[in-house]
């Protein structure tokens, strides 16, 4: 059984004073079978671990660099989020890959410094809009998934999030059908590459303007372990009613 994973990313959103935020998380927080995790800008991370220590609620960074220190001005190594509080990071999010130019080779090696630091990696994949158009959606996913994920996979240091671009932030979702046709394609590469039970065990999240109204009929697919959560996840009184569909999705019907 794969457990549920609501992660939110803050992106470059949130200053010391939003962290309010994360108390009224901590205060209301209910699932047991649902893993939070909240993904702040850098900056707050060691303020934000420490708030929510002793609550069942995870603290991530939103990118790190593949070397683990070095002359490297501006950047923050795994070890440095794992020193500060850290248990997961997000890597190869598409805002990267477009600003930064971040590759899959790229993205890779930042996967396996994670793994290296012990911070569960996630991963993002996901196709442009004329991608779509022009049906290349599951080779561009074959693509980025053989080349940003890195081999040592185990459902404990990897999680996929599948983040179609045209989604993000646009108010747009895909439809459960083309979830479902992505994330089932998904865990068949993964099945293929790490055989069936690590394939099994790493956890898939959608992304792409996931709210508290499109939540439930989201989290109803099959393969869909969760979601990584932008807008959404700003406000506990948006992120709250996403952990609760994730909370009552994982109830057995
Ligand atoms: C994201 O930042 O990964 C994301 C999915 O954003 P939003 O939920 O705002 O579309």
């Amino acid at each position: 059984m794969r457990r549920k994973l609501a992660a939110g990313n803050w992106k470059m959103n949130g200053l010391r004073a939003d962290l309010e935020q994360l108390r009224s998380l901590c205060a209301a927080k209910g699932g047991e079978d649902t893993d939070i995790l909240i993904c702040p800008p850098a900056l707050l991370i060691a303020e934000a671990a420490a708030l929510c220590r002793g609550h069942s609620i995870h603290i991530g960074g939103q990118d790190c660099h593949m070397a683990r220190s070095g002359a490297h001005t501006g950047d923050v190594s795994a070890a440095m989020l794992k020193d500060a509080g850290a248990t997961a990071v997000i890597l190869g999010h598409s805002e990267r890959r477009a600003d930064r130019g971040e590759t899959n080779d790229i993205v890779q090696d930042k996967a396996r410094a994670a793994q290296n630091a012990g911070l569960m990696a996630i991963i993002c994949v996901g196709e442009s809009l004329e991608e779509r158009e022009n049906q290349a959606t599951l080779d561009v996913i074959r693509q980025q998934i053989a080349a940003s994920v890195p081999e040592g996979v185990t459902g404990d240091n990897t999680v996929i999030a599948y983040e179609p671009c045209w989604a993000i932030g646009t108010g747009l979702t895909a439809s459960p059908e083309q979830i479902g046709e992505v994330h089932d394609f998904i865990r068949a590469l993964l099945e293929d590459r790490f055989g069936s039970d690590k394939g099994q065990s790493v956890r898939l999240l959608y992304g792409g303007s996931v709210k508290p109204d499109n939540a439930s009929q989201i989290f109803a697919v099959p393969n869909v372990d969760g979601a990584l959560v932008g807008g959404a996840s700003l406000k506990a009184s948006d992120f709250l009613p996403i952990i609760k569909a994730l909370d009552d999705a994982a109830k057995p019907s």
